[in-house]
């Protein structure tokens, strides 16, 4: 089964409050889905628990990549199982390269020494796809960068490690129109039969650029429904109240 399954999930803060109430969501290898959702709903929640954050519990339901589950998986492990979490990039790596920073994630991926000629080649066609210079590669991880640029590199990093499943959490927020249309850009040339994405977003704006093969919605902690990209722009024009309905009485 190639596919990343939330299945009935339900988790809390540890020593908190329930934040997930059974979320099930099927994401097939080779597509793109949308969470979207009103603040507050879970949605970040979600990525963190995918991503194997430790300040969630789950009390119930499980998260399976390929068919296996990855609960028992530390973080890092399920980074080198092929997943990928934009949003959980560390914030500032003074006194790392850029550059080798991604070189040494790439090399723990792959559990091995990795080709230079390779490395090289990809950096040059992630660069060459995001429009952008040599010189970020040689700057210190995050350190200075703006938020745009911090965006555009997580989609960088992204290219270059070619994950089997990424999830990106409000990757275009702070983005003016031009960065949008160019993380929209590597994100657009990463699918393929092999990658699998889940963009949660708040806004449909980054959907104009990144057509969905599925939009969910996600209210209270569940997916209450989904549909295809325009239910993307139904919640545009018509806000969340009407979903928040068929929370109520679905
Ligand atoms: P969204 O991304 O959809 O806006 P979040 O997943 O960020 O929603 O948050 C869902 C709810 O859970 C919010 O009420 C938020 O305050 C709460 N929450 C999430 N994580 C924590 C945490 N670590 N500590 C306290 N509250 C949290
Ligand atoms: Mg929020
Ligand atoms: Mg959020």
């Amino acid at each position: 089964v190639n596919q990343l399954e939330i299945r009935n999930l339900h988790a809390k803060i540890v020593d908190g409050e329930t934040i997930l109430n059974g979320v099930n969501l099927i994401l097939p290898k080779g597509q793109v889905h949308a969470i979207m959702g009103p603040n507050g709903a879970g949605k970040s929640t979600l990525g963190k628990i995918i991503a194997g954050d430790p300040s969630y519990e789950i009390t119930k339901g499980d998260i399976l990549m390929d068919g296996e589950s990855i609960l028992e998986m530390e973080a890092d492990e399920r980074a080198r199982n092929g997943l990928f979490l934009a949003f959980q990039y560390p914030v500032e790596v003074p006194g790392v390269s850029n550059a080798n920073f991604l070189r040494l994630a790439l090399q723990a991926k792959k559990g091995g020494e990795v080709n230079m000629m390779e490395f090289y080649g990809k950096l040059q066609k992630a660069l060459q796809t995001l429009e952008w210079d040599e010189s970020i590669l040689t700057r210190y991880l995050n350190d200075g960068f703006s938020g745009g640029e911090k965006k555009r590199n997580e989609i960088m990093h992204m290219m270059v490690l070619e994950p089997t499943y990424a999830i990106m959490d409000e990757t275009d927020s702070g983005l003016d129109i031009d960065a949008l249309k160019v993380v929209a850009k590597g994100v657009n040339a990463m699918r393929g039969p092999n990658f699998g994405a889940l963009l949660i977003t708040h806004y449909q704006r980054l959907l104009n650029y990144i057509i969905p093969d599925a939009v969910h919605v996600m209210i209270d902690g569940r997916i209450v429904t989904s549909g295809g990209p325009e239910l993307a722009l139904k919640l545009e024009e018509q806000g969340y109240d009407w979903v928040k309905e068929l929370a109520v009485t679905g």
